[in-house]
């Protein structure tokens, strides 16, 4: 594997009082709110820093998404007032369960569905104007930084190495190089989202993990442009049944964006046990039905990206405080699958991780025992309570591979009384306290498991550029650009499994999970009737998916250089 500059090369080192990972939401309603309590307690505001590997605030950022304002209301209770940028307010809720042809229309909106009241955004617009806000505060963001580790001094966190610049693919300097400085902070603000590259470092090394695995599913989402007659403001649908198969948890969204526009959506959770498997098929499949193609009907689609969210919820909260650490937002799974929202709780997790961090500055202590008001804070809040409610919601999920296969979609009514019916009717809890699960890719069949009708899983959509794209067409949508002559960042630890254990067991499921086409098996002209792993690595949309769902476990994503990604502006 090659890797980047060696330990030995000099860097900077800037020091700030407190560093915020990532600029999400959850870190901008933090500085926000460190900001406000620092002016209402007279207290001399620290000096903080927030770093973010897209090229500018918001580049990085995809949700669906339909926010539930009540997180944004506590920390600007005038929020509209000062600008928030929005589509609609939800004024009708849709819940649509899909056959292959039809179209049922469920006479109640279950209660995770019910959006009245909620806002349609894009969120990559919503962090762009919560920055000025922090920056009217006085806070600094340095956009184009990518934190490569955390650097510890034991198992103390004092900041974060940022990834190099000019480095040509055999890992030598190239004339433009530049060390990524060291910044090394009093407290780290781990706020990089879902499956962050440091934060998963820190949780294996400080062994933070949530008493259930973190999981995950990945969503794929395009805008269109559809015709005036077609477009509805306020509409909000949520999809269930086809084309997911009765083991693979998802589902779609339609959400009406201005000017003509709509967000649709397609999530695929990654416990799935098909190798074959393919998010972007699934996207592409369910815009084939009829009722989609009426929508979809003369309009345009103008963009595209994916991005995983974790879904694991209450059991899978890491520990979330360390010697100089914080975790917040999705960085510390806060995200409700149940609800497909997590905006409201990144925010809120980010604004209880300031109002602890006021005390560890008021006694200038970054230990654990200070930071550990943090958990206790969160455990109080409304955050873990609506989590609470939902606890048992993804883990029942697992029941459905168990059941025989015969049972067809009837094979999903374990979950359904399990992880819906009974958890409504007990708080959350059904039947058990805790549904233990195992981690996503651990789920996965071999094809010799596979039945015949499982296997047929394999042939993809037919892609007709009006309705349907292949990877590429739609990556060109995502806008997404990496220096090519650059060390890939999706490390593969061993590309000998690929050719070998990997092609007989799995048929080289990185082909069909990622929704970038990243990975392509190719003829290997050194071994004749073998494949060589080929890495597309620039068109990686960051989505996580491979770091994830890799049946080995072997593909770890890094950072590429600062700066390098998709473009999900307006997503
Ligand atoms: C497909 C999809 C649909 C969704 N739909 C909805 C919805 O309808 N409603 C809703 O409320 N929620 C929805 N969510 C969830 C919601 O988007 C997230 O929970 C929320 O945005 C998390 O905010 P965050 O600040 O924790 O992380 P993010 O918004 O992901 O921000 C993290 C930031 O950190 C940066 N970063 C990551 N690693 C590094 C690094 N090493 N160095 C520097 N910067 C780094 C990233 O570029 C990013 O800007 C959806 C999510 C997905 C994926
Ligand atoms: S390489 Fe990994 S992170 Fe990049 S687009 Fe593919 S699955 Fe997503």
């Amino acid at each position: 594997m090659l890797g980047r500059m060696s330990e030995a090369v000099e860097r900077e080192r800037l020091d700030v009082d407190i560093l915020f990972v990532g600029a999400g939401a959850a870190t901008l309603a933090s500085v926000i709110r460190l900001a406000d309590l620092c002016k209402a307690q007279n207290l001399e505001m620290p000096a903080v820093l927030v770093i973010e590997k897209a090229p500018e605030v918001g580049g990085h950022q995809l949700s669906g998404a339909m926010m539930d304002p009540r997180g944004l209301a506590e920390l600007m209770p005038d929020f509209v007032a000062q600008g928030f940028p929005y589509h609609y307010q939800c004024t009708s809720d849709f819940t649509w369960i899909m056959t292959n042809k039809r179209v049922i229309t469920s006479p109640v909106t279950p209660p995770p569905f019910m959006n009245h009241g909620n806002y349609a955004i894009s969120v990559s617009d919503v962090v762009k104007w919560m920055a000025t806000k922090a920056e009217e505060r006085g806070i600094e963001i340095y956009p184009g930084f990518a934190a490569s580790k955390p650097l510890f001094d034991g198992n103390r966190v004092i900041g974060v190495q940022v990834q190099d610049r000019g480095v040509d693919k055999d890992g030598k300097p190239k004339p433009n190089f530049e060390a990524g400085p060291e910044i090394h902070a009093k407290c780290v603000i781990f706020a990089e989202g879902t499956r962050g590259n440091c934060t998963k470092q820190l949780i294996e090394k400080l062994h933070l993990e949530g008493s259930n695995p973190q999981a995950y599913e990945t969503g794929i989402k395009e805008i269109w442009r559809i015709k005036p007659e077609n477009h509805v403001p306020g509409r909000v649908v949520h999809t269930m049944g086809w084309p997911q198969d009765p083991t693979t948890f998802g589902g779609g969204w339609i959400y009406d964006l201005k000017d003509n526009c709509v967000s649709i959506g397609f999530v695929s959770g990654l416990d799935y046990d098909n190798p074959y498997t393919d998010p972007h098929d699934l996207m592409q499949r369910w815009k084939t039905h009829p009722r989609m193609k009426k929508l979809l009907e003369g309009g345009e689609c103008i963009r595209y990206g994916a991005k995983t969210m974790p879904v694991g919820g209450y059991f899978s909260f890491p520990k979330l405080y360390a010697d100089g650490a914080l975790l917040i937002g999705d960085s510390a799974g806060t995200c409700n699958g149940e609800r497909l929202k997590g905006v409201h709780l990144a925010i809120k997790s980010g604004m209880l991780a300031a109002e602890a961090l006021i005390e560890a500055i008021k006694k200038d202590d970054f230990t654990a025992p200070t930071l550990s008001l943090y958990e206790r804070l969160f455990n109080e809040s409304w955050l873990a309570k609506e989590h609470y409610k939902a606890r048992n919601f993804h883990g029942s999920f697992k029941y459905v591979s168990k059941m025989p296969r015969w049972l067809g979609w009837l094979r999903q009514l374990p979950w359904i009384i399990n992880g819906q019916a009974l958890a409504m009717i007990t708080g959350g809890r059904g039947l058990v306290k805790q549904v233990h699960t195992h981690p996503d890719h651990t789920h996965m069949k071999k094809l010799s498991e596979l039945s015949p009708k499982e296997q047929k899983k394999r042939e993809k959509v037919a892609y007709d550029n009006k309705y349907t794209f292949d990877k590429v067409t739609a990556v060109a949508l995502a806008g997404s650009r990496h220096e090519v002559d650059q060390p890939h960042h999706l490390h593969i630890a061993d590309t000998n499994v690929c050719a070998t254990k990997c092609a007989v067991e799995y048929g080289n499921p990185c082909e069909s999970f990622c929704p970038a086409a990243v990975y392509e098996m190719m003829p290997d002209d050194a071994n004749p009737g073998r494949k060589r792993m080929v890495i597309h690595h620039e068109n990686c949309v960051h989505c996580k998916t491979c770091d994830v769902a890799d049946p080995y476990a072997i593909i770890t994503w890094t950072t590429p250089e600062g700066g390098d990604g998709p473009d999900y502006t307006n997503m």
